[in-house]
C-alpha cells in the first residue's frame, strides 16, 4: 500500500511541475519573440519524452507478477466479490479477505438447525480465492462457480467436481504455463510437446452435426450432477451455462481447494467413434518428478481407472485399453484425484439417453473409487 501511495505522489508532483514549467516557459519565449521558438519545442519534446519513460517506469511496477508470463494477470483480492450463499437471508458471507473453507459440509453458519435435524443449504456460490496454491498461474477466473449439496440418505461427505470442458469465451485469446515449473509439455495433445504455454482454455472441437463440444459436455455435466446428487455425493459445478471464465487453471484449483476428485467432460477430436477413455499422466520421468504430478499421480490413475470400470459396467463403449497418456494443463496442477475423461469423439451420439447411459458409468465409477 505504501507503495502505491508514494507512486500516486510522484505523479501527482510530476503533474504539479510540468503544469508550472511548460507554460512559463512557452510563455517566456513568446514574450521574447526570439528565435528560441526552435529550443521551446525541442525542450517541451524532451520533457515528453521523460514523461512517457517515466508512465513506461510506472507501468512496469505494476506489471511484474509472481510468474514469468507476461500474458498471465493476477487480479488483486480487494477487486473480487465475496462468497455468497443461494439464499442471503439465512446465510452470513464470508469475504475473501477470511480464511477460505471448501469444506464439503457448508459452514455452520450456512446451517439451519432443527432441533437434532439440519437443513442444508441447496447449494453456495464458490468465488476465486488468489491465496490459493497455483491461483496466480491462472489467467481466467473472474466467474464463480457452485458447490450443490446432497439431500440423499445418506450422504457420502464427499465432493465431486463436475467440469464440463470447455465454454470460455476468449478464452483461446490467453496463455498459461504448461506447467508449474516451467518446463515445457512432455506429449503433443491440442498444445504440441515442447511447448511451455498453452491457451488458457481452447474452444474445443465440433460434432460432425455442428455441434459445439462444448454444447454437449454442458448437458452431460448437468446430467452428472443431478445423479451424483442422488447418489448422496455433493458437486462443485465448474460451468452451468455457455460461458465460464475460468481457465483451465482455475477450474483445476477450484477443484483442487473444494472438491474430493475432479472430472473433466470432453469429446475427443476424432470421427470413428472410437470410445471413451481417460487421459492418463505420460510415464516420462521428468514429468513425474515435477509436483504436483509427483505426489498425485497415482491417484490421478485411481480415479482414471475406476470411472473406466463404471463405463464398461454402464454398457458404455471403451476406446482400446480406455487410457491415452497426454501431458495436460489440468493434472499438472491437480492436487486432488483428477481426471479427463473423454467420453466420445465428434462421431458419438451425444443425445440425452446416450449421455445418461455415461452419466450413470460415471456415479458407478465415483462409487468405485470412493468405495
Ligand atoms: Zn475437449
Amino acid at each position: 500500500m505504501k507503495k502505491v501511495f508514494v507512486i500516486f505522489l510522484s505523479v501527482v508532483l510530476l503533474f504539479s511541475a510540468i503544469s508550472i514549467v511548460v507554460p512559463a516557459t512557452v510563455t517566456t519565449a513568446a514574450a521574447a519573440n526570439t528565435s528560441s521558438g526552435g529550443f521551446v519545442e525541442s525542450f517541451t519534446g524532451k520533457l515528453q519524452q521523460a514523461i512517457r519513460a517515466f508512465f513506461d517506469w510506472l507501468l512496469s511496477l505494476f506489471r511484474k507478477g509472481p510468474s514469468p508470463s507476461p500474458e498471465i494477470e493476477v487480479d488483486e483480492p480487494t477487486s473480487l466479490p465475496p462468497t455468497q450463499t443461494e439464499d442471503p437471508t439465512s446465510a452470513t458471507q464470508t469475504t475473501t479477505e477470511s480464511t477460505v473453507i471448501c469444506d464439503s459440509e457448508p459452514s455452520s453458519d450456512n446451517t439451519s438447525t432443527t432441533g437434532e435435524e439440519q437443513t442444508l443449504p441447496d447449494s453456495q456460490t464458490l468465488v476465486f480465492q488468489p491465496n490459493w496454491e497455483y491461483a496466480s498461474f491462472s489467467a481466467i477466473h473472474t466467474d464463480s462457480v457452485k458447490l450443490y449439496y446432497s439431500k440423499a440418505t445418506p450422504r457420502k461427505n464427499k465432493t465431486v467436481c463436475v467440469n464440463a470442458g470447455h465454454g470460455t469465451k476468449d478464452g483461446d485469446q490467453q496463455f498459461t504455463l504448461c506447467h508449474p515449473d516451467g518446463s515445457p509439455k512432455v506429449t503433443g495433445g491440442s498444445t504440441a510437446a515442447g511447448a511451455t504455454q498453452a491457451t488458457a482454455v481452447s474452444g474445443g472441437t465440433t460434432f460432425l452435426d455442428g455441434t459445439p463440444e462444448a454444447e454437449a459436455t454442458l448437458s452431460l455435466a448437468l446430467l452428472v450432477k443431478e445423479k451424483l446428487l442422488a447418489a448422496g455425493y455433493d458437486v462443485l459445478m465448474i460451468r452451468e451455462d455457455d460461458d465460464a471464465q475460468l481457465d483451465n487453471i482455475a477450474r483445476t484449483v477450484f477443484a483442487n481447494n473444494c472438491a474430493d476428485c475432479h472430472i473433466a467432460l470432453h469429446y475427443d477430436s476424432s470421427t470413428n467413434d472410437k470410445g471413451l477413455f481417460y487421459c492418463g499422466v505420460p510415464n516420462v520421468a521428468s514429468y513425474r518428478n515435477m509436483e504436483p504430478v509427483k505426489s498425485h499421480f497415482e491417484a490421478h490413475t485411481a480415479l482414471g481407472e475406476a470411472l473406466l470400470q463404471g463405463a464398461r459396467d454402464a454398457g458404455i463403449k471403451v476406446y482400446s485399453s480406455g487410457r491415452v497418456d497426454i501431458d495436460l494443463t489440468q493434472t499438472s496442477y491437480s492436487t486432488v484425484p483428477s481426471v479427463d475423461l473423454e467420453v466420445g469423439d465428434r462421431a458419438s451420439d451425444h443425445g440425452a439417453t446416450q449421455q445418461g447411459k455415461i452419466a450413470d458409468g460415471i456415479v458407478r465409477g465415483v462409487n468405485a473409487f470412493f468405495g
